[in-house]
Order: structure tokens, then sequence, then C-alpha cells
């Protein structure tokens, strides 16, 4: 009998195919219920704390931007995924000058300041050489005291890990997630000695190089390069027995500016003086952001640039990526091996080495 005519027969025993009915209970509410009670935050309880600026789960969010193991990866990459339709809107500075020159008393000065504006400023860095020499930028604790208690501040120290393409990384992940939870002040801090400011540059809006009077350009240790870079040149320490040098430098510096090739945005860099000790000139910094972010915005290079950093992004993750598979790859990672010993003895050139590897990793033949 067929299941059609048996319906019809057992008329007091036929169960009714009808329309399929939702659980009695929300299952994805169920099981975000049960990770809060086991303690484990699912990548909504994340968003949804960033979101409320909640410091704490900020905090953890981004310790699974820094982690290394694959499942705190992906529920990072699921938060930040999240998190981006938040994002963006803030001011983007970066922060450069050799140790010493007063980067984290600026900081402090220039975040209270900002912070009695009814700011919210998050402070991030990049630092590669921490992990090796330990000596982390900001993660001394008793750097920026007053400002690290400010409820409208969040201080991170630099990811401690990793190479610079990495620690990079981590920070432009980092800021997203600060730019959800409200921060429209971002600060990357970065020491002014090498590739580091490069990486600092390629994720901001505007570029400050910090730089004390009467020590030279070579004592600085700051490369042309780096002062090109800047859209803001600041002598610090504007104060004491300091000033009568500050005006030497301050007129050396405008003059070595007259050089320098006109910027893409078309903003003349400024040179000018404050201290982070009396926060003289520090209301006046704040002002000249203010004023390039609205000449910036106005000329359309402001959204210019940052479409460009994020196709820069996304070329070197994809880089990054490749590469990683490349020299993980069990195959490549024994002909290198072979190749190494053939370059030592001078059997075979660097060049058909590469060829010969990328043929074996593209199965070409
Ligand atoms: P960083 O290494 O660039 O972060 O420099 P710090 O902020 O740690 O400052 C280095 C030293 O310079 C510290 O002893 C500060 O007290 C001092 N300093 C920083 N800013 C000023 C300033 O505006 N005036 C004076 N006189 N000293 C300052």
């Amino acid at each position: 009998m067929k299941p059609k005519d048996r319906q019809q027969t057992d008329s007091a025993l036929h169960v009714m195919g009808g329309v399929e009915q939702p659980p009695s209970i929300n299952l994805k509410a169920a099981h975000q219920f049960m990770n809060t009670r086991r303690n484990v935050l699912t990548a909504e309880n994340y968003v949804e704390g960033i979101l409320r600026g909640d410091r704490t789960i900020l905090s953890k969010a981004i310790t699974l931007i820094e982690s290394a193991l694959p499942a705190h990866q992906s529920l990072a990459q699921e938060i930040i995924g999240q998190s981006l339709p938040f994002s963006g809107n803030s001011i983007r500075i970066g922060i450069t000058g050799v140790p010493g020159v007063g980067k984290s008393s600026f900081i402090e000065s220039f975040g209270r300041f900002l912070t009695q504006s009814g700011h919210r400023i998050a402070v991030l860095a990049i630092d590669p050489s921490s992990s090796r020499s330990k000596g982390s930028i900001l993660g001394d604790k008793t750097r920026m005291e007053e400002l690290a208690t400010d409820p409208n501040a969040f201080i991170r120290p630099s990811p401690s890990s990793g190479s610079l393409g990495g620690v990079a990384r981590k920070t432009r992940e980092t800021i997203i997630l600060c730019e959800a939870a409200g921060f429209n002040v971002i600060v990357v801090e970065t020491v002014g000695v090498g590739q580091s400011e490069i990486a600092v540059h390629s994720m901001v809006d505007f570029f400050l190089l910090l730089m004390i009077a009467g020590a030279g350009d070579e004592l600085q240790g700051i490369k042309r390069g780096i002062m090109e870079m800047a859209d803001a040149i600041l002598i610090n320490k504007a104060d004491g027995d300091n000033l009568p040098k500050i005006n030497i430098t301050l007129a050396e510096l405008r003059n070595a500016l007259h050089f320098f090739h006109p910027s893409e945005s078309g903003w003349i860099p400024v040179a000018g003086s404050c201290s982070a000790r009396t926060r003289n000139g520090i209301p006046e910094a704040w002002q000249t952001i203010s004023e390039y972010v609205e000449f910036a915005k106005g000329n359309g290079y402001f959204n210019k640039r940052r479409l460009e950093q994020a196709r820069n992004t996304m070329h070197i993750s994809i880089e990054e990526s490749l590469s990683n598979h490349f020299f993980q790859t069990a195959e490549i990672k024994k002909q290198l091996k072979k190749l190494n010993e053939s370059l030592t003895k001078m059997e075979i050139s660097e060049y058909a080495a590469a060829q010969m590897l990328l043929n074996i990793y593209f199965k070409r033949k």
C-alpha cells in the first residue's frame, strides 16, 4: 500500500506532515549561554562587549589577535570581521622619535589633554625589538601613569613576538577593535630607529616626528626618509634651559623642510615645538592634527590614503600567506636543505636554486 492510500484508510492513526516547527529554544542563544557559563566567549559575546566599550573584553580580544593558536586566530578573525563595520571613525596618529626624546611623556600630556577635551584615546605601540631586548616600549608599567588610569584612555603595549610584519598586522587589527570600542583617537608609538616607522606610517592618517633641540640630525639617528614621512615635526622639551636652543633648531628645521619634496597630500609639514613637561604646545599639536584632517578630508586624500593602506595590507597579507605556505611545504623544506648545500659548494646560482624550488612548488616541469 502506498503511504497516501494508507492515510486514507487508517484515518484514526495517520500523522499529518505539517509545517516544520522551529525548536522551542533558540539553539544559537543556548550555545552562547553555555559558552558564557563555561567562561568561553563566542565571537558575538566579544563583539557585543567591545561595542559596549568593555575594556576587559577588548583586552581579551586583543590577546586572541596576538595568540599563535589557530583556534584563537580563527576566533579573532571572526571578531575583527564583525567589528569592521563599526570601525574607521577615528584619527590614527603615528608618533616616532629616538629613545629619550620624550615620546611617552608627550603621549601622556597629549592624551590627558584629549581626554579632558572629551576624546577617547587608545595608545598602541610597535616595537619589533621588544621580543629580543624585553625593553618593550610601553611595557614599563611606570610609563604614562596618569593616562593608564584615565577611564577614557586605553594603553596596550607592543605585541612582543614575531617579525615586524606580524607585529604590524596585529596592531592594524587591534586598531579596528579599538575603534569599534569607541576610541576616536588612536596613537601608534614606535621607536625612531628603523623599519618600524614605515610600518606605522602605513597604518596611520597623520605621522608625527618628535625631536630635541641641538642634538644634530646624526645624533638623533633620524633618517631623512623618516623626516620626509612626517606631517609635523615637533621639538620636544621646549622648557627651562633648553629654550634658547629651540629657536635655532626650529629655524634649521624649517630651512631643511624647504628642500623636501612636496608631500602627496599637498600638506606642508609643520615644524613647531612643545614641552611634554609644561604642556606648552600640546593644544597646538592637536590643532595642527585637526587642521590636517580637515585639509586631507577636504581634498579627498584622507580616504584615498586609507583605501591605499587597505589595498596594501591585502597584498602584504597574500604575500605572507603564500610565503608561509611555500616554506612549510614538506617537499620544499627537503629540497631547500639540499639546495642550500649546493649553494655553499657554489654548484648552482641563487636564481637557479630559487627557480628550481618554485618549479617544484608549482609542479612545473
Ligand atoms: P621616550 O623614550 O621617547 O619615550 O622618552 P620619555 O618620555 O621616557 O622621556 C625621556 C626623558 O626625557 C625622561 O626623563 C623625561 O622626564 C624627559 N622629558 C620628556 N619630555 C620632557 C619635556 O618636555 N621636558 C623636559 N625637560 N624633559 C622631558
